[in-house]
């Protein structure tokens, strides 16, 4: 060894030089899609009460997560960079034909029910036929949990066919087999979060939970995405979707679960019937809330008992591939 490779070292060592370790991201294509665009004269469904339209919302937390992105080696691909309107298909298209190595969607969500407000993080179809965009959406619930709600409060982990129960969401439909998540970081409906979603350090921090998520992501294995068999051998569950969950009887969704298991302690027949009645109007009214899976269950458990086994058996399955338990 030379005078001077060893001096070298001793630098080297003493000054501490930190090996610059590359972010997980790095090399990786990630597709971001923020959602909806350009439709403030034709839709008065997403907006708040104070004014802010979800696709303002959406497209700063985006255009935010890009830089991040970019600042640490990925390239990405956005599906708008501006208030346009883009058609669902061409979204997922992107992803697909620029061969993105992820598809993250980002919206914000609204419901009747104003006092509601924590992340519902969707992937597509079933759980077990698609785990890698499972483990993406467990990431960023758990990030949004953490930079949004300081840790506390539930997150809902759930399959797009909750909310759509016929085919799901049509940009994670078109763009399966590549991991994806469609995300609704908080809920604009709620005045509080409203005021908050306006703020540009708070949508930073929503994109760095985004950012945390992907690089926690690419830094563990990822298993095949299989073959979507599972969503269409099941019946379809009806729910009430997008606009009509503004109406006033989805507000009952948690007093019908907690009246629903008070009734199915009572046993006799007339009160498990009720129970089940109520059950399956929260899930309706809020189908992908913290409570559905257990909604679900209680259904499975009814049904069992009044000797539908085949009935019993779909809504065990319905509860397990649709919903992610915390
Ligand atoms: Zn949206």
């Amino acid at each position: 060894m030379t005078v001077r490779l060893i001096l070298l070292i001793t630098v080297v060592a003493l000054l501490k030089i930190p090996a610059t370790v590359p972010s997980p991201v790095s090399g990786k294509k990630i597709c971001i899609d923020p959602g909806h665009g350009g439709t403030a004269l034709t839709d008065s469904y997403r907006v708040g009460a104070l004014g802010e339209r979800e696709e303002w919302i959406n497209l700063r937390v985006a255009l935010m997560l890009k830089k991040m992105l970019e600042a640490n080696g990925a390239q990405v691909l956005m599906t708008r960079s501006k208030d346009d309107r883009v058609e669902l298909e061409k979204r997922a298209e992107l992803a697909t034909s620029g061969e993105a190595d992820l598809f993250v969607s980002i919206h914000h969500n609204a419901t009747a029910d104003r006092n509601v407000n924590f992340p519902i993080v969707y992937f597509h179809g079933a759980a077990s036929e698609n785990d890698a965009s499972v483990q993406a959406a467990k990431f960023l619930a758990l990030e949004l949990k953490k930079q949004l709600f300081n840790g506390k409060g539930h997150v809902s982990v759930v399959s797009d066919y909750t909310i759509f129960p016929k085919k799901g969401a049509a940009v994670l439909r078109h763009s399966y087999g590549i991991p994806g998540l469609l995300a609704e970081a908080s809920f604009f409906t709620n005045i509080d979060e409203e005021k908050r979603l306006k703020e540009d350090g708070y949508n930073e921090r929503e994109a760095t939970a985004f950012m945390n998520a992907i690089e926690l992501f690419f830094s563990h294995p990822q298993s095949k995405i299989k073959e979507k068999v599972i969503p269409d051998q099941l019946p379809v569950f009806h729910v009430l979707e997008e606009a009509d969950r503004m109406k006033p009887e989805a507000l009952n969704w948690l007093n019908d679960f907690e009246s629903g298991k008070e009734l199915f302690k009572e046993k006799d027949t007339a009160s498990i019937q009720k129970a089940y009645e109520l059950f399956t109007r929260s899930a309706r009214s809020f189908p992908d809330s913290w409570v559905a899976r257990e909604c679900h269950e209680y259904r499975s458990a009814i049904l069992l008992q009044q000797k539908k086994v085949e009935e019993s058996k779909e809504e065990r399955i319905r509860a397990k591939e649709f919903y992610i338990r915390e």
